[in-house]
């Protein structure tokens, strides 16, 4: 980012943390949450803050112009003193849904990662570790598009839908967010979760994700043995039973030869294609697994593989189990998009547009150069796409391009 239009950007991050028309919604327990701020200029992060009211914070907000503002997801009794010092009392439990860990269709098109140590690229998700050299460090150029952020709100619903339906939570105890760039958080405030430790918070996350889900009661070891496990086994109507009951009904009832390819059924899918109605009534109502004749356990198992798949929600595991995460405030800028992070309610997740709702720089245009985007659409404006060129664009667009390293101020 060059210097101007890294005082551009601050100019703008100024006039909105400055404004009274500025909301900034306090978390539960201000006073005992960790704050902590990236600054722009010197990018380095500061920790282990507190502020007793929002005002305060506002304050401090309006001075200090963060590029990137978080709090911590715990409760602590001195949020000020050092991590082994800080005496946790709980934390809320929070799920990260980020497109990054989301096999999108459009990623293999607009995100691009590149290793640090060989210099080896790909497209798409950016893997763990580099395949040439193992190196773990990348350089990653990301997007966020309509699809997207699709993506990862049918990942939040399945996510929603089982701490709603299969944990009990009430709406009340579910805070649903757009996170401000590629995807969504949502969190859990409710006593019963506040003091769970990081291996409870792992079960929940194996859980949420179907890690270790056996329905056919393992590995049979006697033909015969398997053939009576499977004749005598149902699924029942809860928790995971019935997700994969309902998944696989939907999947064989919209299945296609691809899909069933997909699925690692090759060899047998004419049957499956010929004797939907049959296979649904016989084996998934009934329980009589092996009863149609070319639709084995096997296949069973490999569409319960399949399906689970389908049906667990894609979340970024690790933040679930950090009971001392940092995340995001509601209602702050991100600093790489310059959008909001917002809170909506759980019944508005459908229609909960991120790119119209999330703005914060509603008024003006500026004069940008891009070097490469896609056709994008922010606020009521659909953009581009722009190669190597000046445009005129709304406000909004323009710190998104410049936070997105894809544009500079136009001298
Ligand atoms: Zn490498
Ligand atoms: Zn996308």
């Amino acid at each position: 980012m060059t210097v101007s239009s890294r005082d551009f950007v601050y100019g703008k991050f100024s006039d909105f943390y400055n404004a009274s028309s500025t909301v900034i919604p306090s978390p539960s327990s201000l006073g005992q949450r960790e704050l902590g701020f990236l600054l722009f200029k010197e990018r380095i992060m500061l920790r282990h803050r507190v502020f007793a009211r929002i005002s305060d914070l506002r304050l401090f907000l309006g001075e200090a112009v963060p590029s990137d503002v978080y709090r911590s997801c715990a409760y602590y009794e001195n949020p000020e003193a050092e991590m082994d010092k800080k005496g946790w009392l709980g934390a809320d439990l929070v799920f990260d849904i980020d497109a990054d860990h989301i096999p999108t269709s459009c990623n293999k098109i607009h995100d691009k990662w590149v290793c640090n140590k060989c210099g080896f690229s790909g497209k798409g998700i950016t893997p763990e570790a580099c395949p040439v050299c193992d190196g773990q460090k990348f350089e990653t150029k990301t997007w966020a598009c309509d699809l997207c952020l699709e993506s990862a709100k049918d990942e939040t619903a399945k996510l929603i839908d089982m701490l709603s339906a299969d944990f009990g939570f009430s709406d009340k105890e579910l805070h649903v967010f757009f996170s401000g760039h590629r995807g969504y958080h949502v969190h859990v405030e409710n006593e019963a979760v506040k003091t769970l430790d990081a291996m409870a918070r792992k079960e929940i996350v194996d859980y949420v994700t179907g890690l270790g889900l056996a329905v056919f009661g393992g590995e049979a070891k006697g033909r015969s043995q398997r053939r009576r496990r499977s004749r005598s086994f149902s699924l029942h109507n809860f928790g995971w039973n019935r997700r994969l009951k309902l998944g696989l009904r939907n999947f064989i009832l919209n299945a296609t030869k691809e899909n069933l390819t997909n699925a690692g059924v090759k060899r047998n899918s004419a049957v499956i294609l010929r004797n939907k109605e049959l296979i649904l009534k016989r084996c998934l109502e009934e329980g009589r697994w092996s009863s149609v004749k070319g639709v084995s356990v096997g296949t069973w198992r490999k569409l319960v593989e399949y399906v689970k798949d389908l049906e667990s929600s894609k979340i970024d595991t690790v933040v679930t189990t950090d009971t001392h995460r940092l995340i995001r405030m509601n209602g702050t800028l991100h600093g790489k998009t310059g959008l909001k992070k917002v809170e909506f309610p759980v019944k508005r997740l459908a229609d909960f547009d991120p790119f119209e709702e999330a703005v914060a720089f509603k008024e003006g245009a500026v004069k940008v150069f891009v070097s490469e985007v896609p056709e994008f659409r922010l606020g009521r404006s659909v953009l581009g796409p722009y190669r190597s060129q000046t445009v005129e664009v709304p406000t909004a667009a323009a710190v998104f391009l410049i936070c997105k390293g894809r544009a500079q101020v136009a001298s």
